[in-house]
């Protein structure tokens, strides 16, 4: 079998084909793709055309592009080099200053609707304001034209999908998700968390590469993929929650035997995302797996509605509680209570025209992405 371009970038690499297939039967296990699948992600990421990939960042801690960087399956030289196409990325980037912001003009321009504009940080909501300028133009303003002719715009991390800390209150830079930045944009896709793992951020892009369409989305257009169950529910630690077995302080028996975290503040019931099966650090361990809470980091507003982090909720939607907690005020926001139940109510999928739409409930509020359109 002849080799392509990509297998003989991995074996100079040292990757066997048996790892690549390994890596193709991994993605079609986060993707809750059915067996068989591997074979189809194979070829598809073998031979397919590179999308052409944009990545702007803008007020953000590169802690997402750090996340990227660690993905182990394939490596990032491999995404970069073989499967995508990444024009631009400041970070990743040789280039700098004029030639830089040259590359992402020629790239818009001559690829007009055809490239997929991956955003990092948020988004300052007055072009005039003075924040976050790149090249002497406004984030407003790059973000309007790169996301307004991109095919499809992903929103990498809680700071573009929500606003993320930069939002927190009082919000001085007017911060703003790019939902609300670029209103409209095509194809949004939300792929919160603080950092979006680069797990997920793989298999979007290998789910498009397979199925030439994006995946169906909740009512925050998150993949359902991965964020389409509560941590809490797929929690090792679950059992112990419904058995009453709880940490009380840390270090105690119970932190020591594994016991659930939820009075030590974990907001699992609360947060919808695949750590439980996905982990973290090349599937090492993730943060229940190693005894500390879930902070709901991929929530909306969760810098500011999920603290005190090591509060516990008040109450856990469809779970009866009271048999074991005394009630605390916490004040979740109706964002948040939403947050507890999109899952549950309201996602319809149905197939149109050979592509998987979502019909969503209406709107509950700003900074979710809600209000973008972006079927294809
Ligand atoms: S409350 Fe937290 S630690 Fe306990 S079962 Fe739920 S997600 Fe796991
Ligand atoms: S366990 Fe919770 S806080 Fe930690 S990464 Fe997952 S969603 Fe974020």
């Amino acid at each position: 079998m002849a080799h392509t371009r990509l297998m003989r970038e991995l074996q100079r690499q040292g990757v066997s084909r048996r790892e690549f297939l390994t890596f193709c039967a991994s993605m079609a296990t986060v993707l809750g793709l059915p067996e068989g699948s591997a074979a189809a992600i194979a070829k598809a990421v073998e031979n397919e055309k590179r999308p052409i990939l944009v990545w702007l960042e803008f007020q953000d801690c590169a802690g997402n592009t750090e996340s990227f960087l660690r993905a182990s399956h394939p490596t990032v030289a491999d995404l970069v080099l073989d499967t995508i196409s990444l024009n631009y990325h400041e970070t990743l980037m040789a280039a700098a200053g004029a030639q830089a912001e040259g590359v992402l003009d020629e790239t818009v321009k001559q690829n007009k609707g055809n490239y997929i504009a991956l955003v990092e940080g948020s988004i300052p909501g007055d072009a005039d304001s003075g924040y976050c300028c790149i090249g002497g133009r406004s984030a407003l303003d790059i973000a309007r034209e790169v996301c307004g002719n991109a095919a499809a715009t992903i929103a990498v991390g809680t700071c573009a999908t929500f606003g993320g800390i930069p939002a927190a209150r009082p919000n001085p830079t007017r911060a703003l998700s790019v939902a609300d930045a670029v209103p409209g944009v095509r194809n949004l896709i939300n792929m919160s968390a603080c950092p979006a793992n680069a797990e997920n951020i793989t298999a979007l892009i290998v789910y498009y590469l397979t199925l030439k369409q994006w995946p169906p989305l909740d009512r925050y257009r998150r993949p359902l993929f991965a964020y389409g169950k509560s941590i809490h529910d797929g929690c090792e630690r679950r059992a112990h929650f419904d058995a009453g077995q709880y940490v009380e302080s840390w270090g105690d028996e119970a932190h020591r035997h594994g016991h659930c975290l939820y009075k030590m503040g974990c907001k699992g019931p609360a947060t919808s995302q695949n750590c439980p099966n996905v982990g973290w650090n090349e599937h090492t361990n993730w943060p229940i797996g190693c005894g500390h809470p879930c902070i709901g980091c991929a929530e909306p507003n969760f810098w500011d509605v999920m603290t005190p982090f090591y509060q516990k909720l008040p109450d856990v939607a469809g779970v009866n509680t009271d048999r074991w907690l005394d009630t605390v005020g916490v004040g979740l926001t109706g964002a948040v209570a939403a947050g507890v139940v999109v899952h549950g109510i309201g996602e319809v999928m149905r197939r149109g025209r050979g592509r998987l739409v979502v019909e969503e409930k209406p709107a509950a509020g700003k900074g979710t992405g809600e209000q973008a359109g972006a079927k294809k």
